[in-house]
């Protein structure tokens, strides 16, 4: 069914608490946590509970819940107290999407360039 917990999947092992991870935020429909491999001061995973692939699943599935990380990264990105600060869904092994768990990755805490790598 879609949304259920995948066996082989590393962010529903976290999720479930059967990986550990360094958890800032819990919700009832989100969890968030620092990335294992930071790529700046701040670089926190924000993921819904529920397992879809990419943002656009859940968004086409759950609008409500791809608006509940939404809203969570801001609150991540308040409590390190970033002013700037850069949300990214990678889609697709093209551009980088490694875990197919749909996550919002947080940076922030040190300048950016734009156009990205
Ligand atoms: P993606 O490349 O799919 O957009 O992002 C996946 C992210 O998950 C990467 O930034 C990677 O460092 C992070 N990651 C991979 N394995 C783990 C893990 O076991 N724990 C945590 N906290 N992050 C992980
Ligand atoms: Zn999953």
């Amino acid at each position: 069914m879609a949304g259920e917990a995948q066996d082989d999947c590393l962010f529903c092992k976290i999720v479930q608490g059967h990986v550990p991870a360094t958890i800032v935020r819990e919700t009832d429909t989100t969890i968030a946590f620092r990335d294992i491999n930071p790529q700046a001061p701040t670089h926190v995973l924000v993921v819904p509970k529920a397992h879809y692939p990419n943002a656009a699943t859940l968004a086409a599935a759950d609008p409500s819940v791809i608006a509940d990380v939404l809203c969570e990264t801001k609150v991540v990105a308040d409590e390190d107290k970033l002013e700037s600060y850069r949300v990214v869904f990678n889609t697709g092994a093209g551009v980088g999407q490694t875990v197919f768990h749909v996550h919002a990755h947080v940076l922030g805490g040190r300048g950016m360039q734009w156009p990205p790598g």
